[in-house]
């Protein structure tokens, strides 16, 4: 037994088995298939052989006159080496034999294959084996775009990884946990786990290595502590803290139906964050009076076609309807950094993070963009729906996106298509620009939304997906708190809502400051509802007001949390 302390992401304790994901190949999962999945993951494995197949024969066909000899001749012994039974016939019996998923099949006959060739001595022939990496690599790079949303069902496992990238944790349905070497907080890769409802520690560093396949493990989500192969008495232990957890979280569903006001009379409005459509029933369950973020790009993650404006629609329109005529914030697609789409080859960019991203993304992209806002606009016909841009930096981005809505606007009237024609649009202010920027952004704009996981990663230059860094990432800078307390200022004098819908929203221990700021409207993971709502039904927002402006001189985010501590104990 021993113990790995990371950052905990929440969602309580699990115990259960772990399964390690390749650390040497990042981009290659490994997960063990359900029986009846094996039949479907050769089909898989058979339609990305032919793809790649038809991608070197086009290839080939579209060689310039005077391209050398050799670039047919490598072409050629690629398309061979898929036909190579050695290769293709070993994976699928992996698939049927070992219920390995078809990345894991394929890439580990692909890594004999190239050691048997790297091991001949003839210099030709050893060269081979870098083309059977070659070849596998693109085999594998349409298996991950093929994977369909929650098609592949594998055994349910904690998953052990040095990092996944959000859109190959989509595909991890099954998952118990995560249990991630690198990442912080407020990565994707945390926030997805939050949205998948399952526990997960990030920033473990080295636990990949340390942990074999099939090993016990306890995970606590709360604290980011995991214990590998627990002896009995620690097990008995983290069960009752197990139950315990149920039990807190019944007794909190008690506040389900209770209104969500403030000791002295203020109305907040609990809303959900959501990242996919279904989640809508979840959040309504929870008790969300809407929903305040709906990640659209996880529709655009992990497929090798865009979704086209129907498909958009009809899961925007099933979100919407699953919120029962509460309003749905749909963000406009926020891909880019970690959220890399499978179509988008090319280079990466240095800096993704400062690169184009999110707003930049679309605004080069026009026909992406007005697609998904007709989709969007369109899913308006069926309830009330406000529409959302990221990452705005610029007063231009802000102009150039109202009047593509616009464009989309009269697409869909002379298309005859129903929809709302007041549809409010909101800004994100996730980067400092745009803070200090909100009292001139938000007469442009119908309401704004605080995007605090990113505003802290750009006011403090700190990368949230770094663990090397995730000390650093403080939401009680005095800088945030300052940024955030201006925004929300900015709103209120030019009378338009505003919301905080980064994971600050859904720390309780930052309810009563963004309380005291002036803040009625949150929007959180569906999970940490009740918890803040707990809170607010205890605050009292006309003492809180001044004791947090006072708050507000302070440089030591220490003594801020410990000075809102005690305000929660005096019963303010
Ligand atoms: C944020 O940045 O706070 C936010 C809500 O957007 P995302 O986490 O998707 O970047
Ligand atoms: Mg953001």
């Amino acid at each position: 037994m021993f113990g790995l302390q990371g950052t905990g992401i929440g969602g309580g304790i699990v115990i259960g088995r772990a399964r390690v994901l390749e650390t040497s190949q990042r981009d290659v999962l490994r997960y063990r298939l359900q029986p009846d999945n094996a039949e479907a993951e050769l089909e898989r494995l058979q339609s990305a052989i032919e793809t790649v197949k038809a991608e070197l024969g086009e290839l080939a066909e579209h060689l310039p006159a005077d391209a050398p000899a050799e670039a047919h001749a490598l072409l050629d012994v690629h398309a061979m080496i898929l036909d190579d039974p050695a290769l293709a016939d070993a994976a699928r019996e992996a698939i049927r034999e070992h219920l390995w998923n078809a990345e894991w099949a394929f890439s580990a006959q692909a890594g004999h294959l190239a050691a048997q060739f790297a091991e001949l001595e003839d210099p030709y022939l050893s060269e081979r084996g870098r083309d059977v990496k070659q070849v596998a690599d693109r085999v594998i790079r349409v298996l991950s775009g093929s994977r369909a949303r929650g098609a592949v069902v594998a055994e349910p496992a904690i998953f052990v990884a040095e990092d996944i990238a959000p859109a190959d944790m989509l595909s991890l349905r099954s998952a118990l946990g995560f249990c991630i070497d690198l990442g912080g907080v407020t990565s994707h890769t945390a926030i997805l786990a939050r949205s998948m409802n399952v526990p997960a520690v990030v920033g473990l560093g080295s636990a990949s290595e340390l942990i074999r396949d099939d090993d016990w493990l306890i995970l606590d989500g709360e604290s980011g502590v995991v214990i590998v192969a627990p002896d009995e008495t620690v097990l008995a232990e983290y069960r009752h803290r197990q139950d315990a957890g149920r039990l807190e979280r019944e007794r909190l569903r008690r506040l389900i139906k209770v209104p969500c006001v403030t000791l002295d009379g203020v109305r907040v409005s609990l809303e959900a964050n959501i990242e996919r459509p279904e989640e809508a029933a979840q959040a309504l369950e929870a008790g969300a009076d809407g929903v305040g973020l709906f990640r659209s790009e996880f529709l655009f993650l992990n497929r090798r076609e865009l979704p086209g404006e129907d498909e958009q629609y009809e899961a925007y329109r099933d979100a919407v309807l699953g919120m029962a005529g509460r309003p749905v914030t749909i963000r406009t697609l926020d891909v880019g950094a970690e959220k890399e789409l499978s179509t988008e080859s090319g280079a990466v960019a240095p800096n993704p993070a400062l690169g184009r991203r999110a707003i930049r993304f679309c605004l080069a992209a026009p026909s992406v963009f007005l697609t998904q806002l007709r989709a969007i606009l369109r899913a308006s016909a069926h309830g009330k729906v406000r529409l959302l841009i990221p990452m705005l930096a610029h007063a231009h981005e802000i102009d150039q996106s109202l009047q593509m809505i616009e464009a989309a606007r009269s697409q869909l009237r002379e298309r005859r298509q129903p929809f709302d024609e007041q549809v409010p649009v909101g800004g994100m202010v996730e980067v400092p620009a745009a803070a200090l920027s909100a009292s001139l952004f938000v007469k442009r704009l119908d309401f704004l939304s605080i995007g605090t996981n990113d505003l802290i990663q750009y006011t403090l230059a700190i990368d949230r997906t770094d663990h090397e860094v995730a000390g650093l990432y403080d939401p009680f800078h005095p800088a945030v708190l300052r940024l955030i307390a201006l925004t929300i200022r900015a709103a209120r004098k030019a009378d338009k809502p505003v919301a905080v819908c980064g994971e600050m929203a859904g720390d309780w221990a930052a309810t009563r400051l963004l309380l005291g700021m002036g803040l009625t409207q949150f929007s959180m993971h569906e999970a940490s509802l009740l918890r803040v709502k707990q809170e607010i039904l205890l605050s009292d927002v006309s003492k809180l007001a001044p004791k947090v402006a006072r708050l507000l001189a302070s440089d030591d985010p220490a003594r801020v949390r410990s000075l809102l501590m005690r305000l929660r104990s005096d019963g303010i």
